[in-house]
């Protein structure tokens, strides 16, 4: 079979690879859509998982299932699934410890697909856990809002969760990406009163808009801290951090009322440490508190998106900007991601 995949750090190209094999609670997958993603820029430019030889890559995919597992019994050959970018081994004994499904294995096991085997750029992919792990996909949803579900609305929402928003509280979300968006919706989602999104590119703004945050603040006009101080009046209950570097943990520190809650979904790919304010964290006694994640997977956790969906509550298909036709548009989309013209918020390659 053919796939994109990862030849080394830094260069990417079509290869030729055994078909994979199905375990007796596996699924083999064949994708419908699948969507390049930051995550595989940093895999691929940045090395952030290190050396990979003829990896797939690509980890956000809805398909039709070809093949299962002779213990498989909910999911059945020609089901069309949404399949998370995480989907832990669920028989751990970690999980009934109450560790993360993220790490039910190890730090960040559930991230499995173009990271310890090959991803879904490919004409078929493999899934682990497909009962577990694979959430049938409803006639009424359209391909482009599925492929949304994996990771960016999963993600985005997760920032809203680590975050605690209650009802009524102000919310500043930092980093206005598709995952940032998917942060707002998921802010209006827990009941958020003013969103405060921060970005600058005109097609983020005007999503962020479209998902319901109420004032935009632009790093161009100033300090984004002193913008969002000025226009709350005061320090906000939550942030959501979806973009920036090392700095942007001690800005979300700064613009905290204390007794805040940090949701952070973002990426730190370099630098040893991150810094905290210590005045502004209360030399350690503001009740400030930092929470970080990986987007919860899983076979619920897509039926949730799934329902979100189907109720109208959310459009996560307007995130797509680029959609291309056929598994070569992965290739399109991936050097779109890579490039980032202003205009990009996703592409989608529609099989
Ligand atoms: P993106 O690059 O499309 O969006 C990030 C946005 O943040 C960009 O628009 C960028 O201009 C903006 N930005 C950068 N520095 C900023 C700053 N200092 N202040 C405000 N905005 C700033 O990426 P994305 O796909 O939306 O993903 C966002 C982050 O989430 C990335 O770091 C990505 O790796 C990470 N991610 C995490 C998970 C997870 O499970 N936790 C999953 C997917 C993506
Ligand atoms: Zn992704």
């Amino acid at each position: 079979m053919r796939g994109f995949a990862m030849l080394k750090i830094g260069e990417t190209g079509w290869i030729e690879k055994p078909k994979p094999v199905a375990g007796p609670y596996d699924a083999i997958v064949a994708p419908l859509a699948i969507a390049p993603c930051t995550s595989d820029i940093h895999t691929v430019y940045s090395g952030a998982i290190g050396e990979r030889h003829n990896l797939i890559l690509g980890h956000e995919a809805v398909g039709q299932v070809v093949e299962v597992g002779k213990e498989v019994s909910y999911i059945k050959a020609g089901d069309r699934v949404v399949v998370p970018a995480i989907t832990p081994n669920w028989r751990t004994l970690q999980i009934q410890h109450g560790v993360p499904h993220q790490h039910s294995e190890s730090l960040l096991s559930g991230w499995k697909f173009s990271n310890d085997k090959d991803g879904v750029f490919a004409e078929f992919f493999h899934v682990n856990d497909a009962d577990m792990n694979l959430a049938k996909l409803p006639n009424e949803i359209s391909l482009e809002a599925a492929s949304m579900m994996p990771d960016m609305m999963t993600t985005g929402f997760h920032g809203a969760e680590l975050a605690n928003i209650q009802i009524g509280s102000n919310v500043a979300v930092i980093g206005i990406g598709p995952v940032g968006l998917m942060g707002v919706a998921g802010a209006v989602l827990r009941g958020a009163a003013r969103i405060f999104a921060v970005g600058s590119r005109p097609k983020c703004v005007e999503l962020a808009k479209f998902y319901g945050a109420t004032d935009i603040v632009n790093y161009k006009n100033g300090d984004i801290v002193q913008q969002i101080l000025d226009l709350n009046h005061g320090q906000v209950d939550h942030v959501i951090v979806a973009g920036g570097n090392e700095s942007v943990l001690g800005q979300a520190v700064e613009m905290l009322k204390p007794g805040g809650t940090i949701g952070n979904i973002n990426y730190f790919g370099e630098g040893k440490t991150l810094d905290i304010p210590r005045l502004a964290w209360g030399c350690g006694m503001a009740h400030k508190t930092i929470y970080g994640g990986l987007c919860p997977g899983g076979r619920a956790r897509m039926e949730r998106m799934i329902a979100i969906v189907l109720a109208g509550r959310v459009d996560p298909s307007k995130l797509i900007t680029h959609p291309f036709k056929g598994l070569e548009g992965v290739e399109k989309g991936l050097n779109l991601m890579k490039d980032k013209p202003a205009e990009v918020v996703k592409p989608l390659a529609l099989i």
